[in-house]
């Protein structure tokens, strides 16, 4: 199913920057936070376009990706099309971390992906995806900076805790807590 095939990437992205954090313990739990970011963070938006699969909630399904620039807050879409052009050159496409130039500004991998509220269905920038974004251009940066190549790069994300939250601007849902519920519901 469609999830397996997202752990598959996560965790052969994970093999790849093998060498660096080390100890089976932390790549067990890297494995389990990535499928949580996998789930959560995309809002099965990708999943629907690579897969075709709409049983996500809320139905999100359409075929465009929303992408907000975080030095203008220029709001645009990619199709389904342009984006599996992007995916294979993405970096991190697997952890939502999609980021794209700005075709308004012009600033190189600017963009993020809007999150789509669960609730009130419309599209807003994340903190949570702006502060994953901005920890993954630091440590980027510091590869670059030893010579290292930046696409192998694992991000480290912010502590659990000490992330922002993931508020919808529009309604004030928070995202994560709404998932948990919904599964909750679902399962009984
Ligand atoms: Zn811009
Ligand atoms: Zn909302």
């Amino acid at each position: 199913m469609s999830e397996s095939k997202w752990l598959g990437l996560a965790t052969k992205r994970l093999d790849l920057s093998k060498g660096g954090t080390g100890s089976p313990k932390m790549e067990y739990l890297m494995v389990a936070v990535l499928g949580l970011i996998i789930a959560l963070s995309l809002g099965f938006t990708l999943w629907g376009v690579f897969f075709g699969d709409s049983s996500g909630p809320a139905g999100g399904m359409e075929g465009d990706i929303h992408f907000q620039c975080t030095a203008c807050s220029n709001e645009f879409t990619k199709s389904g099309e342009e984006m599996e052009k992007i995916m294979p050159t993405a970096l991190m496409p697997e952890m939502g971390l999609l980021q794209v130039d700005c075709p308004k500004c012009g600033k190189k991998e600017s963009c993020l992906m809007q999150t789509k509220c669960p609730n009130c269905g419309k599209y807003y920038l994340s903190d949570m995806m702006v502060a994953n974004a901005k920890a993954f251009d630091e440590a980027k940066a510091a590869a670059r900076a030893e010579g290292k190549d930046p696409s192998t790069v694992m991000p480290v994300f912010p502590a659990a805790g000490e992330q922002p939250k993931d508020v919808c601007k529009h309604c004030g849902t928070d995202r994560v807590q709404w998932y948990i519920d919904y599964y909750k519901k679902r399962r009984g």
